[in-house]
């Protein structure tokens, strides 16, 4: 069975700004997709002095798009989300490709970038201007107004939702955008940049640049980028905030995570259990909202054996995606092995799953599950990025209470539980950012945004939503008076 197609011709990537494409002599990269690690094409590293002349033909773009009403603006972010739509297949494909989702990943990534665009989309309906008589004849108003070229630097496990969550609101709002897409994953941002070049977005609106560690600081240091948007791992998103906002830009950069799913023991076995297999399988384990930890309270141990039978029937390729390359999946299974030497347990050990048919040179990796681990082994403190679950048992709930207090990052934590009183205790109490009850990844729809806390963010407000639009403009405040009047007070 095919479960992504490879392109016939190899795809050259390349940068994207005013223009048009960047040149294809610049230092080249080759790309592999993770289902077959046979190379698919190349991208072109954005020079330095290229990115100099990207983010200066976005300041020259900027005025007339800023000057454009927002209807005109949205009216081109409609024409972009049709094609996105009516590219869904192919951009799908392209994603499963060069990130190892499955094809049915990667489209539910796709429209959840969309619904992002419909928020966007909403703002041109929605007055968040405000007009009042504040002294007689003394009229205050406040604007809403766009900061001028800001970039977005975004990482591999989610080519087109994480620049959607980015771009779409940001330009929306009258600024030119600078995309930095992970070089692990750069033929769907290009790609991107081709939809919404062919709907007529006057060049310079959006960019696209390409490299690594040396590209994003290019970026980031260009005095002309007023804001940083950045979503990846938190030492690089704690080292970007930093340098951006040492630099006097505006800087929200989201991080990893370590989300722990806590279940009572009274949680509905069928909810608890399909929850807790989606979350830590899905997307591979590779994504931020991935529960990594179970803290199974009590008897709530009795879905160990379960859940490893389920988990143990996930096969790699039609139902769980690859591994983003070669070294991550070697990582990983280095992780198992410590996980091991540290005192835990592996009940489920992915690395005997068999790969697909025709796959086997992908990087591929079972669903893993380790028991009697304790809350300071590796396992259940750092980040693996990968489908690997770690099992906590605890007595009772302040114990499960204290160990997501002690968790240093913040994205998502869920209970699962059958008891009202029980959810509202851990929605009340978790430190996380986004809370689940029977859900074991609790991303919110738009318009609730999206956003982390402690080592999870690193910056304020939400990348998503309302915080967004906070994010990429500045309120402006206009006092006026035209006529003098008789009873004069101090603001008049
Ligand atoms: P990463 O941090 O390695 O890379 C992210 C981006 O930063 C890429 O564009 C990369 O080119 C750039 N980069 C890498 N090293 C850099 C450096 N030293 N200086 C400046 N820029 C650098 O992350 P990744 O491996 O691509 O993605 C996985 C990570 O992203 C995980 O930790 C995951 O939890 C996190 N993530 C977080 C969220 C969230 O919303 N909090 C969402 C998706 C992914």
């Amino acid at each position: 069975m095919d479960l992504i197609t490879l392109p016939t011709n190899p795809i050259a990537v390349s940068s994207f700004s005013a223009d048009g494409w960047g040149p294809s002599a610049a230092e080249s990269h080759a790309l592999f997709s993770p289902y077959t690690n046979t190379q698919f094409g190349s991208v072109c590293y954005t020079e330095d002095r290229e990115v100099q002349t990207i983010v200066a033909k976005a300041h020259e773009a900027w005025p007339a798009w800023r000057a454009t009403p927002i209807k005109e603006r949205s009216a081109l972010l409609s024409a972009f989300r049709g094609q996105l739509l009516s590219n869904q297949e192919d951009l799908s494909n392209l994603i499963a490709m060069e990130s190892g989702k499955t094809k049915a990943e990667a489209l539910a990534g796709l429209l959840k970038g969309i619904e992002v665009i419909d928020f966007a989309l909403s703002l041109q309906n929605v007055s968040r201007d405000n007009r009042l008589q504040v002294s007689r004849g003394v009229w205050c108003m406040s604007e809403q107004e766009p900061l001028g070229v800001v970039a977005g630097i975004t990482p591999f496990n989610f080519p087109a939702m994480v620049p959607l969550w980015l771009f779409p609101i940001a330009i929306t709002l009258g600024n030119c955008f600078i995309l930095k897409p992970s070089e692990k994953v750069p033929a769907t941002s290009t790609r991107m940049a081709a939809l919404m070049d062919a709907v007529g977005f006057p060049r310079g609106v959006f960019s696209v640049v390409h490299g690594d560690k040396r590209c994003v600081e290019a970026l980031i240091d260009n005095p002309t980028v007023k804001a940083v948007g950045f979503v990846g791992s938190s030492l690089v998103a704690e080292s970007v905030y930093k340098r951006a906002t040492l630099g006097g830009k505006r800087a929200l950069c989201l991080g990893g995570a370590k989300n722990q799913l806590i279940v009572a023991p009274d949680a509905d076995p069928e909810i608890t259990l399909r929850g807790i297999l989606d979350s830590f399988t899905g997307c591979a384990g590779q994504r931020c909202m991935a529960g990594s930890v179970a803290i199974l309270i009590d008897s709530a141990s009795r879905f160990i054996d379960p859940l490893c039978e389920l988990a143990a029937q996930r096969i790699p390729g039609p139902q769980l995606g690859a591994i983003i390359d070669a070294a991550a999946r070697a990582r990983l299974g280095a992780a198992l092995d410590k996980a091991v030497e540290q005192g835990a347990r592996l009940l489920l050990d992915g690395r005997l799953a068999k790969p697909p048919a025709g796959y086997e040179r992908g990087n591929w990796l079972g669903p893993s599950i380790l028991d009697n681990a304790t809350p300071t082994m590796e396992c259940a403190t750092k980040e693996l990025f990968g489908p690997i679950l770690t099992i906590l048992r605890v007595k009772t709930l302040s114990e499960a209470l204290e160990l997501e207090r002690n968790n240093p990052y913040g994205n998502a934590t869920a209970i699962f539980t059958a008891s009202a009183s029980i959810a509202q205790q851990v929605a009340t109490s978790a430190t996380a950012g986004m809370i689940g009850v029977n859900i074991g990844v609790p991303v919110p729809r738009e318009p609730f945004s999206f956003g982390g806390t402690k080592g999870s963010r690193f910056g304020h407000g939400d990348i998503t939503g309302y915080g967004a639009v906070e994010f990429w403009t500045t309120t402006k405040k206009v006092t006026t008076k035209w006529q003098n009047q008789s009873d004069q007070n101090w603001m008049s």
